[in-house]
């Protein structure tokens, strides 16, 4: 028997989930020999379920979050555990969990070996169709890769990376945002930002400022609704394919239909006003018709992932430049008492809101201007703008060894190409057999994939594939 030797980069949501189809599924056996590689801090935790501050939470329900073929396997493990059992746990729990999973798998099955290191050069062998994995300076050969690296690094828009009292990255918050005195800046106003003043303000920091471009924030989650879609549908959308492609319009007049028959108002697209105070606020105050459309977009979401596929590059760009904000601006809602939270913190004048930033340069602490004209002075700035989008600004040694030779390409639509199982295209040797890469890395083909519920189900295609081409 010729084992088949199989890397995983990266122990997040999707490389343990990964793991968890190939030891659920009867093909697997002593045939195969899995190492599964990341660095000790984020082993079988991921970047977003470190050790960090417990008021960090999860925004998905506990009973939509297992790791393993039950269900019910998070809710109990935290009552094996003796954690309290509640719907949304800290993402630092989450991390706990995901790696006891993670251990568990290894434990059971000693052809899994965990790897406490960081992969830095994946190269294809052209001739036997094999690639070598370097990490630590230790090569390994492998017949498939799963690349699941996660996020890409970090973005600076404005170049302050390696000043002092500049964070680059605010995570994690806990050990990055401790201690912290002086005239603090966040700049950003999504989930990181949110993240970064909640723990300030928690522990005891008088004033924060909140610096963005726009000043939107994430929308406060409504009423919970169950939507039965009937115009929105693969079925109908499918009727207008011609030739692989539907145009885009066809899509957005069957959403108008499914919005009138849901009694969903689509003026709520355009309810946003950029200010924070008057925003948040209109939210608490419309709970059901805002849940509407949240749920509307959630229980849409699953069909449109796979519409995003049939739509032209025209389209494609159309639809992410015009209609993907409002897309997002509904998405990943926070929780009512978090909107709560910060609208009583404006109030005492302990968040300010700035927006309509433009630049920021660092002299003796920092000078941040904004459209206005105006410039304001702080001593400390936080980066909260999430990571870039195309590998092309990604500074990990990975992902700039494998753009350098040539290994990957970008999706113009963010990550790498790749085909429609999920295999990476290589501009040097075409579509590369067994090397597979899903969540964002494959941006670009796969809308709104990031999550946990998505990956921890859509990663269970690529291990098909592999069982029924790579063996
Ligand atoms: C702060 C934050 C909070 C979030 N909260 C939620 C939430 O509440 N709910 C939700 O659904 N989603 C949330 N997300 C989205 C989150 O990205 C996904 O939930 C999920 O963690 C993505 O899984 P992943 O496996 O693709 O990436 P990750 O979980 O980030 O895992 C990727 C892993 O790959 C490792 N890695 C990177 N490079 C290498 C390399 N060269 N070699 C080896 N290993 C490498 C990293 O160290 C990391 O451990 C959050 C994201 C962030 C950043």
């Amino acid at each position: 028997m010729k084992i088949k030797r199989i890397a995983i980069a990266g122990a997040g949501v999707a490389g343990i989930s990964i793991l968890k189809f190939f030891v659920n599924d009867k093909r697997f056996g002593k045939n195969l020999e899995i190492d599964i590689y990341d660095a000790p801090k984020t082993m079988g935790r991921g970047y977003a379920y470190q050790h960090d501050d417990d008021h960090l939470v999860i925004n998905l329900p506990a009973e939509e979050m297992s790791l393993t073929a039950d269900s019910d396997d998070y809710i109990k493990w935290l009552e094996k555990t003796g954690h309290e059992v509640k719907s949304f746990t800290s993402r630092r729990v989450y991390g706990e969990y995901m790696h006891s999973t993670l251990t568990s798998f290894s434990d059971a099955h000693d052809n899994i070996n965990i790897i406490k290191k960081y992969a830095e050069n994946i190269v294809f062998n052209e001739e036997s169709g094999t690639y070598t994995l370097r990490a630590d300076n230790v090569s390994c050969d492998y017949d498939a890769v799963f690349l699941m690296t996660g996020e890409l690094s970090y973005s600076d828009p404005y170049k302050l990376k390696g000043d002092s009292n500049y964070f680059y990255n605010p995570y994690p918050i806990e050990d990055n945002l401790k201690h912290l005195t002086g005239r603090i800046g966040i700049i950003g106003s999504g989930l990181s930002a949110i993240d970064s003043f909640r723990y300030l303000i928690r522990n005891g920091h008088k004033k924060v400022y909140v610096l963005s471009r726009s000043g939107e924030m994430p929308a406060v989650r409504g009423t919970h609704f169950d939507i039965e879609p009937q115009h929105f549908t693969l079925e109908a959308a499918l009727q207008y394919e011609r030739d692989g492609l539907i145009p885009l319009e066809k899509l957005l007049g069957l959403f108008k239909l499914e919005m009138e028959a849901q009694q969903v108002d689509s003026s709520l697209f355009e309810r946003k006003t950029d200010r924070p105070e008057i925003d948040l606020k209109y939210d608490l105050e419309h709970p059901e018709s805002v849940g509407k459309l949240q749920y509307l977009i959630t229980d849409l979401e699953e069909t449109f992932k796979v519409l995003f596929k049939y739509l032209s590059r025209r389209d494609k760009r159309t639809f992410l430049k015009e209609y993907h904000p409002y897309i997002s601006g509904n998405h990943s809602p926070m929780p009512p008492y978090g909107a709560n939270e910060i609208l009583q913190w404006i109030d005492e004048g302990k968040l300010v809101f700035m927006h309509g930033m433009e630049s920021a340069s660092a002299d003796n602490g920092f000078t941040v201007t904004f459209d206005d004209g105006k410039s304001e002075h702080f001593d400390i700035l936080i980066n909260a703008t999430g990571p870039v989008k195309s590998i092309e600004k990604d500074d990990t040694k990975l992902l700039q060894n494998m753009y350098d030779a040539m290994l990957l390409e970008a999706d113009e639509f963010g990550g790498v190409l790749i085909n429609k199982n999920h295999e990476i295209i290589s501009p040097r040797f075409g579509t590369l057999e067994n090397f597979y890469t899903i969540g964002a890395l494959s941006a670009g083909s796969d809308y709104l994939i990031r999550g946990v519920g998505m990956l921890a189900s859509e990663t269970e295609d690529l291990v098909n594939h592999f069982f029924e081409h790579g063996l």
